[in-house]
């Protein structure tokens, strides 16, 4: 039977860091009470009893959540979703916006797996990067996580900051493993147009790591996270072992439904992908019209439906099978990655029985092939 995945959008932060081009504004607990009563309703709108067995609170900065408002939102979730009992349920976590009774609360409302925005161990590139938090912060929120016995946890660390050295980036995944997550993820810093970062950019207020730096820092995060027994499953996602996978974002790389609630969260049903309105205001008044908040539609038809399955299935490292494309399609693969043979005499993808995956200089390709198939 169809299962779907649930995402909610929590779009309040304590302060807006200077590089995020995410929906999020400044927290205040009145716009909170607000957005919550619009996110039930926009639940009571759209789910009509599908079978869930993902759940993910992203943000933004979901820990901040109040205990009544996560409450208000499990409610409608579950009385208007038939939600599974081994249900994966995420909260992203920001280090210092948590505390005992937020935790315990968490616990015995079935959140069981917790995404923490570390981003680094070293406190001048947090510092650099504008977050709230220290690196003492960090840990303090990780041993309580675990004192809480959650058993799921997943570390956020970004690369290629402002003036970094690799050695630093080197360092903090060393102090990330020496904490024993189930799960790390690894992203590079991208100065996003319209970003407090961008200007400085363009101003030519800081250095960024050169191509060649950046490439060696993943390579060897790569390398270093395969030799102590993580999975290399997704582009930036690694995991202890299979079963800790992220199921709920393994259904956007695999093409499975979704529904998105909240501003600017996408959703995917049908063959349709959907965002919802990234303007606050906006989206408040189309739930008063009892209308859905969708600013864009994007329908995928006979050809844009094929290149959107290889755009996100060849993000995971098992890659796409030939023989499933074909089934699926009635074409081949080389049929919509006109370069795919020079791709693979460049080393850049790899054929693994009838998968055809990007190794891990296509790892650090990925652009390049992904420009290939649009
Ligand atoms: S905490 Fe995350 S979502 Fe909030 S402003 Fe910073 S980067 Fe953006």
């Amino acid at each position: 039977m169809k299962t779907v995945g649930v995402y909610i959008h929590y779009p309040f932060c304590i302060k807006k860091c200077p590089y995020c081009d995410f929906t999020s504004f400044v927290y205040s607990k009145n716009e909170e009470e607000r957005y919550i009563k619009y996110i039930t309703k926009e639940i009571q709108l759209k789910a009509k009893s599908e079978i869930v067995d993902t759940i993910y609170f992203g943000g933004g900065t979901p820990s901040l959540m109040s205990l009544k408002a996560l409450d208000s939102i499990f409610e409608s979730i579950y009385k208007h979703y038939k939600v599974k009992k081994d249900v994966e349920i995420t909260i992203e976590v920001n280090p210092g916006t948590i505390d005992k009774e937020k935790l315990g609360f968490w616990k015995d409302i079935g959140i069981n797996r917790i995404s923490v925005g570390v981003q680094s161990f070293i406190d001048e590139e947090l510092l650099i990067l504008g977050r709230i938090h220290t690196v003492s912060d960090t840990l303090r929120t990780f041993i309580l996580l675990r004192e809480y016995g959650f058993d799921n946890i997943n570390l956020d660390l970004i690369y290629s900051i402002p003036f970094q050295n690799p050695n630093n980036f080197y360092k903090s995944l060393d102090f990330a493993l020496s904490l024993n997550p189930e799960h790390i993820s690894i992203y590079n810093l991208i100065i996003e147009e319209g970003t407090l970062f961008y200007e400085k950019y363009i101003k030519g207020e800081f250095t960024l790591p050169d191509n060649d730096v950046e490439a060696n820092m993943f390579m060897y995060a790569m390398n270093l996270l395969e030799e102590v027994g993580f999975i290399h499953y997704e582009i930036s996602n690694f995991a202890r072992n299979i079963n800790l996978r992220c199921r709920h974002n393994l259904k956007y790389w695999n093409q499975e439904e979704y529904h998105g609630y909240g501003v600017s969260a996408y959703s995917f049903a049908n063959h349709i992908r959907y965002g919802n309105y990234k303007n606050l205001f906006v989206y408040y008044e189309k739930i008063n019209n009892d209308e859905l908040p969708i600013e864009n539609i994007e329908i995928l038809n006979d050809e844009t439906y094929p290149k959107d399955y290889l755009f996100v299935k060849l993000r995971l490292m098992e890659g796409v099978s030939e023989k499933e494309f074909f089934e699926r399609f009635g074409k081949n693969i080389s049929d919509y990655i006109p370069n795919l043979s020079l791709f693979m005499k460049e080393g850049l993808i790899k054929r693994k029985k009838d998968r055809i995956c990007l190794t891990k200089k296509g790892v650090l390709l990925a652009n390049e092939i992904f420009r290939d198939i649009l």
